[in-house]
């Protein structure tokens, strides 16, 4: 099946408050033109250089969604363009997308990616440091950043009840941050959850953001 086959059954099968990020990490420009000719204008990819250098080839109407680990050093590169930064898990972090995108006087979309699955491998936060970041006065002075949500990887398996328990956790951390008055640079609405495995899974526990790489690129 083609890339723009695979791009209209999925989307074909997302209920309509669910966004689809279609990752392209490691495929080349033609597969995402692919996909942006069949309509797709959401791309993710994991590394800061490789997305800057679609960004610059391809059309300018892209939303460009940073999934991957974020390098401080690298934030400079994307801040002109990124539209979502997905994998944000320190204050430190924030911080330089902060005044990166004050120096392109943009304001920066960014989720906080919390820690959900068992494997130790996987960045992001617990409760306690998601509650200790939202209140810090540092944060609640960042005037070019917005934190709109939360993002999730679940365990790598293929037992579906972990999976399931794993992303209702994230629902119930982003229900109860999403109901709190908070900052203004904090309105949570979006909630990154399910990839190609477990997507299905996520939509069914509450996701509105899925990333969806090898079931429309094939795999890598
Ligand atoms: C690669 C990646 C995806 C997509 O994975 P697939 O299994 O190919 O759908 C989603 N989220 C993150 C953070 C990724 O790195």
């Amino acid at each position: 099946m083609s890339i723009a086959d695979n791009l209209h059954n999925i989307k074909s099968s997302l209920p309509e408050n669910v966004t689809l990020v279609a990752v392209s990490k490691t495929k080349p420009v033609a597969d995402l033109m692919e996909a942006y000719n069949a309509g797709q204008r959401i791309f993710g990819e994991n590394k800061i250089q490789e997305m800057t250098e679609k960004w610059e080839q391809m059309p300018k109407d892209i939303e460009w969604h940073m999934i991957g680990h974020v390098q401080t050093n690298k934030v400079k590169y994307m801040a002109p363009f990124v539209s979502l930064v997905h994998g944000v898990d320190s204050v430190k972090l924030l911080k330089e997308i902060n005044k990166q995108a004050k120096k392109n006087q943009r304001v920066i979309n960014c989720l906080l990616q919390m820690h959900i699955a068992e494997e130790e491998t996987k960045f992001g936060m617990d409760e306690q440091e998601l509650d200790e970041l939202l209140n810090s006065g540092e944060f609640k002075q960042m005037e070019n950043v917005k934190v709109t949500g939360l993002m999730g990887m679940a365990t790598f398996t293929d037992n579906q009840e972990q999976v399931k328990k794993e992303f209702t956790h994230l629902k119930n951390i982003f229900d109860k941050y999403a109901a709190k008055p908070l900052t203004v640079n904090c309105q949570l609405s979006t909630l990154s959850m399910g990839m190609s495995g477990d997507y299905t899974t996520a939509i069914a526990c509450g996701s509105t953001m899925v990333r969806i790489g090898s079931s429309i690129f094939g795999s890598r």
